[in-house]
């Protein structure tokens, strides 16, 4: 792929091969910090998505039968391919997303661990054996694959979000189709490409680009038996529906509000520069991004505001591809505008706009999708600032009296996904981690994003199904579950049986 001045084509990979250079319909990429059309993504009709869910469905039985380490043996190289190829991923993924290159290359490696976790299969998928559940009578149970699976993620992520899924997804044994966002949708044929190198065979992984058309397509197909959803709370609750009643097996993780409780002693240094990062990294677009900063307690607060006033007049905003730069622009120029309106909203709804990013400007990036970190304080969770997702560089301050209000706050908010608590105090970190109703739970960590061993997900209206992503979960999620019991002809006498067996 390259970024010259001509728009590229992006297409689908379907059965090992490009496809979609005749496509009717395609959606432009945008560099966000230039502003400029850089490519143009095939957007998927409902015929498209029928032949890639084909051809994933011939290549099923063939991948299933492939013992597991086989499996992981190509996992093993994929892995290897996409560590040599951090630096360029990252780049496309700075071109096509803005966010900056070392969180982009953050990224990718948050991803590969997820690769590596794949590669351990052999030993996810260990039985159970139960000898003699009755005389000469064995038990043993054991995960097959589902078949055909397809994974829809947002434009956040567009590496490390579709690792979350595939990489467990095919290590068991299943066969993909992707829909990554139409937003920045070449990483995800890259990626294809590095398994294809990998030595995957055509079919096991596909790649669809598309809009509501090919996710409609995928929710409503007969051969897709699940579907892992990342993005918006609307989005991931229409698809757990459809798709669920659909009769298929769906996780469809959702947005975010995640509150960072601030306590009196907790290290304002440590809490300043967490915030820092949490809040304006990736332009705040993050599901774990802290959106909302609770001091506990009137001094808190003050000595919060004022700290974060001085460290956002030193944030240095622009182009992501140049080095030092810590905050890139947001992902198009609809959504930068969404998020001006928010910080409008925020100001007649009568909250304090301490620090406005409106209006910012990249010298030389005139056409960019900035916008500058921005700071409300006197947030009341009555406003739509507090109740609602903005998923942009604006941090609320609320003030809470004391632990259990901010305790409070955290759980009254419909969203669940991640939370944070900043304290000297072991009592309190302790009662905040066994009471609050949040997935994902930071100690003195900002953004407590789960290791690849454990598995991600939030609570309430952050999650919709019964399964977190990656890790153990993803394992079952990705797999049926099967028990049988045995028994071999011996010198046991068998005779019809009339009442329940109790293998006594
Ligand atoms: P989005 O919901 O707009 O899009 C996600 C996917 O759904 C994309 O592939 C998109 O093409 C598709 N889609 C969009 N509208 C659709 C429609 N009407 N019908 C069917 N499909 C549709 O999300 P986004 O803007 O790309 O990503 C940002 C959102 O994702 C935020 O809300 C963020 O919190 C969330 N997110 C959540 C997590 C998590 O783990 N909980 C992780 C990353 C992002």
């Amino acid at each position: 792929m390259s970024n010259a001045d001509q728009p590229f084509e992006i297409n689908h990979f379907i059965n090992g091969v490009l496809e979609a250079r005749d496509a009717e319909r395609r959606a432009d990429v945008y560099n966000p910090a230039t502003g400029q059309v850089t490519g143009q993504v095939a957007l998927a009709t409902a015929a498209d998505v029928d032949h890639a869910v084909n051809a994933a469905a011939t290549a099923f039985e063939a991948w299933a039968d492939t013992p597991p380490h086989v499996r992981a043996r190509i996992l093993f190289r994929f892995r290897d391919l996409v560590e040599q190829n951090t630096e360029r991923l990252a780049k496309i993924i700075t071109a096509e997303h803005g966010k900056v290159h070392s969180d982009a290359v953050g990224e990718v490696i948050r991803g590969l661990e997820v690769v590596e976790f794949a590669c351990g299969i052999p030993q996810q998928l260990k039985g159970e054996f139960s000898e003699n559940v009755g005389r000469a009578v064995d038990g043993v149970s054991f995960r097959q694959p589902l078949g055909v699976v397809a994974g829809i993620s947002p434009f956040n992520f567009p590496a490390m979000v579709p690792m979350w899924m595939f990489p467990v997804a095919l290590a068991c044994g299943n066969n993909f189709v992707m829909k990554p966002s139409e937003k920045d949708p070449t990483l995800s044929v890259e990626l294809a490409l590095l398994l294809k190198e990998a030595g995957l065979p055509d079919g096991v992984f596909n790649v669809v680009h598309g809009d509501k058309v090919a996710v409609d397509a995928l929710l409503h197909h007969p051969q897709v038996e699940a579907v892992s959803f990342v993005g918006s709370t609307p989005i991931a609750e229409y698809v757990h529906k459809t798709a669920s009643d659909q009769g298929k097996r769906v996780q469809a993780l959702g947005g975010a509000k995640n509150h960072m409780v601030v306590m009196p002693d907790a290290d304002m240094d440590q809490v300043v520069a967490s915030l820092m990062g949490a809040a304006y990294g990736s332009a705040g677009e993050r599901c774990m991004a802290i959106s909302v900063a609770v001091p506990v307690g009137e001094e808190t607060a003050i000595i919060l505001r004022e700290r974060l006033i001085e460290a956002l007049a030193t944030l240095k905003i622009g182009d992501g591809i140049e080095p030092d730069v810590e905050m890139g622009p947001l992902v198009t120029a609809a959504h930068r505008d969404k998020v001006a309106e928010y910080v409008a909203i925020g100001v007649d709804e009568g909250a304090d706009l301490v620090v406005d990013g409106r209006g910012h400007q990249v010298p030389g990036r005139e056409d960019g999708f900035f916008l500058g970190g921005t700071l409300f304080d006197h947030v009341s969770p009555k406003m739509r600032i507090y109740r609602e997702e903005i998923f942009g560089p604006v941090l609320s301050i609320v003030r809470a009296g004391s632990f259990n209000e901010a305790l409070e706050l955290v759980n009254d908010h419909e969203f669940g996904n991640g939370t944070a608590i900043f304290t000297a105090d072991g009592g309190a970190a302790r009662t905040f981690l066994a009471k609050v109703k949040a997935g994902m739970v930071g100690v003195n960590v900002p953004i407590p994003v789960p290791m690849a061993f454990h598995s991600f997900g939030g609570w309430k209206r952050s999650l919709f199904g019964d399964h977190h992503i990656h890790g153990p979960e993803g394992v079952r999620f990705y797999t049926r579950y099967k028990t049988a019991t045995t028994r071999w002809p011996n010198e046991t006498q068998v005779k019809a049986a009339y009442t329940m067996p109790t293998h006594g």
